[in-house]
């Protein structure tokens, strides 16, 4: 069994290697959904493009942000979950993260494992204006899924 500390060590591994080397960069050149988000309290922006294939599901993803390793990275990490995803499910991860972030009961029938490297943020909860930094890109995902595109069909 892994110890406390190694595992705080794993988990800020996994946030560095997405703050420096972040997936899914670039904005989409001809995105169906797109939204920005700002975190006034750390200076954190984010920047979301996305874009449905014919079975309404996200095919594409693109991000541009700048801000501190915990929000860049949960927006890394969250453009590598939502890819194949249907707008449904989105949803369902978005208020999956909230319910961890939050301590609260997930979603019925939804587990922590369905976040994948996300719950390496967990840790973050602790510190309540770092929460701010982790879900800032998830509450840009919520207003680009709020756009009458992402109904359609
Ligand atoms: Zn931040």
């Amino acid at each position: 069994m892994m110890g406390t500390s190694d595992l705080d060590d794993l988990y800020a591994e996994i946030i560095l290697d997405h703050y420096r080397n972040p997936r899914n960069t670039g904005l989409l050149a001809d995105p169906d959904l797109q939204a920005e988000g700002f975190n006034p309290f750390c200076g954190d922006r984010v920047v979301l493009t996305l874009a449905l294939g014919a079975d309404g599901g996200v095919e594409r993803v693109g991000f541009e942000g700048e801000g501190c390793s915990i929000s860049q990275a949960s927006a890394s990490i969250m453009t590598e979950l939502l890819k194949g995803k249907s707008v449904q499910e989105a949803h369902a991860l978005n208020a999956t993260f909230r319910a961890l972030m939050a301590d609260a009961e997930l979603p019925h029938g939804h587990t922590p494992d369905e976040l994948g490297e996300l719950t390496a943020l967990e840790g973050v909860k602790r510190f309540p204006v770092r929460i701010k930094c982790a879900l800032l890109p998830w509450a840009t995902l919520q207003d680009a899924l709020a756009q009458p595109g992402a109904v359609r069909g």
